[in-house]
């Protein structure tokens, strides 16, 4: 028998950073591929899943069903679950290299880009992933505090996560009660005063990034009207050009829907929901506490499908108590990778990691750590496939020798007192948050302390 690297004598060991899609997606490449390959999925939560878990909207269980594939793929004998294992503080890549012969970072963007305004952090003020970690239960955001005594909430960006925000914010409790939000966040919502929501876009109708379905939900919800100016709806030579396009389909819908907003009779139900556009925050103003933020009126400048906000000079001071910027997810540094500020990823080449220029040997990239925050959750399969694609062709450049795989690397995590989670301790989990939300008429009620989870499995 050969023991060449990817032999059934030498199986290819890789550890994946991460266990959302694109830790997921990576792991099946790496199964179809013609090379006998043992892969560990790596992750600092005892849960799997990733976004799929913690960002994904509790009213969209649709989306979640994606992690039936991925219990497909941990079916395979050859891959398993190192849950409860943070990278850089239980192991560190020195440690991965001498157990697998390439580890890839899958870790997402776990944090949010800044507006950079003055006011941005005044009391009041919260990124939208915080909000949305809360309402799924996210451990580390299990005690965040939002000001829902307010009557006026702000989210500044108009992508599908603001759409999110402002959803959960404008439906009703029985519109959620069946969902699997988090019982914290329920008890909360379900005291909210919050009666008007703006969602801001700095550009105009026509450039909006929520998809069409995610805004016609707005206009099916119990208890909430929107609200949209018919007068921002004449669009401008270049917009209109945008939508002559027959491949913008979405924008084209989004129009059409927004249009038919504007032409609702004035709604009477408790909450509205009001569109607003060509407008940007300068200053979130306040004293302990946000009271107001400024926005500056902007106009349409450039090319169809190049346009930018251009200020016109013109503010407006919106009076609000709760503001979410919902601009945009962003990579986090981990210990002893490269890390591009700028853009807020892994700096790539194909997926290899590189320094200066120069690829990291058997260290590579797939995701939105890779390429940014962009897609739902399908566009991270091809990405993770090119990844896989690059370590494959890589695989006559690595050690060769043979490596303790995930058996040595739990062996050295226990030796540390780490609790490692696998699989089938997730499994259990699972069930015990499946039979806690039976009775609630819930898909699930999530463990949201790490502790209760791993008591779950004593
Ligand atoms: P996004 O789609 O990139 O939207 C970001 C929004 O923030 C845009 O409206 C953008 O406006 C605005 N923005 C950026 N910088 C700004 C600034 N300095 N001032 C004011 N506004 C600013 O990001 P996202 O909503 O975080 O979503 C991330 C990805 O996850 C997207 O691909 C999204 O589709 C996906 N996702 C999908 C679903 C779903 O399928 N249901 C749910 C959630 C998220 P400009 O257009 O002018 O830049």
């Amino acid at each position: 028998m050969s023991d060449g690297l990817g032999s059934e004598g030498n199986p290819l060991k890789v550890l994946i950073v991460g266990s959302g899609p694109s830790g997921f997606y990576a792991a099946d490449a790496l199964l179809k591929a013609d090379t006998t390959v043992e892969v560990d999925i790596l992750d600092r939560l005892p849960t799997p899943f990733g976004l799929v878990r913690a960002g994904v909207a509790p009213d969209h269980a649709k989306i979640k069903s994606a992690t039936k594939a991925y219990d497909k793929i941990s079916d395979n004998p050859n891959v398993s679950f190192l849950g409860n294992v943070t990278f850089g503080r239980d192991v560190s890549l020195a440690e991965i290299q001498a157990t697998h012969h390439a580890v890839i970072f899958t870790c997402g963007a776990e944090s949010d880009r800044r507006l950079g305004i003055p006011g941005e952090d005044l009391a009041g003020s919260h990124t939208a992933t915080e909000f949305v970690y809360w309402y799924n239960g996210h451990p580390d955001y299990r005690d965040h505090v939002f000001d829902l005594s307010q009557e006026v909430a702000v989210i500044i960006g108009q992508g599908n996560v603001a759409a999110d925000v402002c959803r959960i914010l404008a439906k009703t409790v029985d519109e959620l009660k069946n969902t699997d939000i988090a019982e914290h966040a329920l008890d909360a919502l379900s005291q909210s005063k919050i009666r008007d929501i703006h969602m801001i876009g700095r550009r105009g109708p026509a450039q909006a990034k929520f998809t069409h379905a995610e805004l016609k939900e707005f206009g099916e919800l119990a208890d909430c009207d929107p609200v949209i100016d018919p007068a921002i709806l004449d669009l401008n030579a270049a917009s209109q050009a945008e939508l002559e396009d027959k491949t913008n389909r979405s924008a084209i819908k989004n129009i059409e829907t927004l249009t038919a907003f504007s032409q609702r009779p004035a709604g009477s139900k408790s909450r509205r929901l009001h569109f607003r556009f060509l407008e940007g925050p300068t200053e979130l103003k306040g004293g302990e506490h946000l009271a107001a933020v400024t926005l500056m009126k902007n106009r349409l400048e450039g090319e169809a499908f190049n346009q930018w906000a251009e200020e016109t000079g013109e503010t407006v001071d919106l009076p609000c108590g709760l503001l979410f910027r919902s601009i945009g997810y962003r990579g986090v540094p981990v210990p002893d990778i490269p890390f591009d500020d700028k853009k807020g990823v892994f700096p790539n080449k194909e997926g290899r990691i590189t320094n200066d220029g120069s690829v990291l040997p058997g260290v590579y990239c797939a995701g939105w750590i890779k390429r940014g925050p962009s897609g739902i959750i399908g566009t991270n399969r091809p990405d993770s496939v090119e990844t896989v694609g690059s370590l494959l062709a890589d695989l006559s450049g690595l050690d060769a020798s043979q490596k303790p795989g995930g058996a040595g690397l739990r062996t050295l995590l226990e030796g540390k007192g780490v609790r490692v989670v696998s699989y089938e301790d997730w499994q259990k989990i699972d069930a015990a948050e499946i039979a806690k939300g039976e009775a609630k008429g819930k898909p699930r009620e999530k463990f949201t302390r790490i502790n209760d989870m791993l008591a779950a499995l004593s």
